[in-house]
């Protein structure tokens, strides 16, 4: 093969998620020693539904939007995975986000297995009305995989709490009863669990703070960088400035703001979300996504869009720790010239895993009726976070991997243990 085809192929491997997901897969096989066949199984997702389905929009016209929903692997427990809505969202990537769930909920040992779903829109370009039909049609079409028991989903890119709600509504009226167990990062009102909102950038400060030590140092003071300002970005933002954190830098699909000195967290999660907000802030520097990554700092978390962190800009990240808040932010090929520069990456399916472990808490307070105070939830959540990265961190300097690795064993064997003990049906 010549140099030009290889790279063509990098390239197109570097594009696809999946094939991404199916590099770190083989290397975890590679370092357990699994068979073969083993890997085949847990390759290849379980189940992939594609739905096309036609929304009413509000001047009378009739649209047809696509959505996917994957389960990857079941046998650690029912499928669990949340809801992108995404312009550029595809089936490959809904894939490749579907099996890094399984690892993750096997690395922090929840009882699930992995699941996506998306659907190829821009939420911002549609009305209240428009997401509302669009959410209560996807989720009637792709209701013969989900339920409590079977599949619950939850929030990612473009989907939030109100979307949440209307899931829980629309899968409840098809029942003829209340189901709030059917979907977890609900608003508190309808069975939503304290803590949820800020849970993925809890655990994010959480293994910042741990990493910090590892390599020496520590979270108070630190300076921190973050792509993307949304649900994760900006509870990480939050709670990072709350530990004594200086964040230097944040952005959103528009671009970033950039001051040395730190920017002022609290005046900005007043606007979060909205369109303009960082840009309309006064005492910063505007910067470029692909330039926040190449910032002086101590701590950088991307937290938007996976794949930003490659072979051609890994050189150039000045970070001490890197700590995935995203899923995929960081590639393959990125990851190899970072660990050789001595740069730390805390890997997805660990750093933002307090996500999924705080909407387990809410599917079992769901399930018993019985719900818990903020602190509890924090609590248990922090001890969650820590003791998963001790594991990691061990397992790592055992197997003399990096931190990724260590948790792609972790989480692999588990998941292979699991469908090696059920057995293959029938
Ligand atoms: P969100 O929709 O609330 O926020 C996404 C942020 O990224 C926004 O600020 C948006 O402006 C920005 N963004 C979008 N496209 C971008 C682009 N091309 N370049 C730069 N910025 C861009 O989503 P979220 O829930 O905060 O999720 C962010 C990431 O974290 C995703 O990778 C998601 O899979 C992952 N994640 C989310 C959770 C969760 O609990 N919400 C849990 C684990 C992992």
């Amino acid at each position: 093969m010549t140099q030009t085809m290889l790279a063509a192929e990098r390239h197109t491997e570097e594009k696809s998620a999946y094939a991404i997901a199916i590099r770190q897969l083989e290397s975890a096989a590679h370092y357990l020693n699994l068979d073969r066949s083993m890997v085949e199984v847990l390759k290849h997702p379980r189940r992939e539904l594609t739905v096309n389905f036609p929304v009413k929009m509000d001047d009378g016209s009739i649209r047809v939007f696509t959505g996917f929903r994957v389960h990857h692997n079941p046998a650690r427990g029912p499928a669990k995975g949340g809801i992108r809505y995404h312009p550029e969202t595809t089936l490959d990537e809904t894939r490749a986000l579907a099996m890094w769930m399984t690892w993750k909920c096997a690395v922090v040992n929840i009882p699930y297995s992995g699941a996506k779903g998306g659907v190829v829109c821009d939420p911002k370009r549609l009305s209240i009305h428009e997401l509302e039909n669009l959410t209560r049609r996807y989720i009637t079409e792709i209701s013969i995989m989900i339920g409590p028991e079977s599949d619950i989903p939850a929030p990612d890119i473009g989907t939030n709490p109100q979307v949440m709600a209307w899931i829980m509504d629309t899968y409840s009226m098809h029942k003829g009863y209340t189901v709030p167990a059917v979907v977890t990062g609900k608003p508190v009102a309808i069975g939503g669990s304290e803590g949820r909102l800020e849970a993925t950038g809890r655990g994010i400060t959480v293994v910042a703070h741990e990493a910090l030590q590892l390599v020496g140092s520590q979270l108070e003071g630190a300076r921190v960088a973050i792509q993307g300002f949304g649900n994760v970005g900006s509870a990480t933002a939050k709670l990072m400035h709350k530990a004594g954190a200086k964040v230097v830098a944040i952005s959103d699909v528009r671009g970033g703001i950039y001051n040395p000195n730190g920017l002022d967290i609290p005046s900005l999660l007043h606007c979060a979300g909205r369109d303009g907000c960082i840009q309309a802030y006064r005492d910063a520097e505007l910067v470029t996504n692909e330039q926040l990554l190449e910032l002086p700092c101590d701590v950088l978390v991307p937290a938007a869009l996976h794949g930003v962190i490659t072979n051609e800009n890994a050189e150039r990240i000045q970070a001490r720790v890197i700590v995935e808040g995203a899923n995929g932010p960081v590639t393959p090929d990125a990851d190899a010239i970072l660990d050789e520069r001595g740069v730390l990456v805390v890997p997805d399916i660990l750093a933002n895993a307090g996500g999924v472990i705080v909407s387990y808490f809410e599917w079992v307070q769901d399930l018993q009726a019985f719900f818990w105070e903020e602190d509890e939830v924090n609590n248990k959540l922090e001890r969650a976070m820590r003791k998963s990265f001790q594991h990691v961190v061990q397992t790592a300097e055992q197997n003399r991997v990096d931190l990724r690795m260590g948790a792609y064993i972790i989480g692999v064997q588990r998941v292979a243990e699991a469908t090696t003990i059920r057995g293959i049906y029938p």
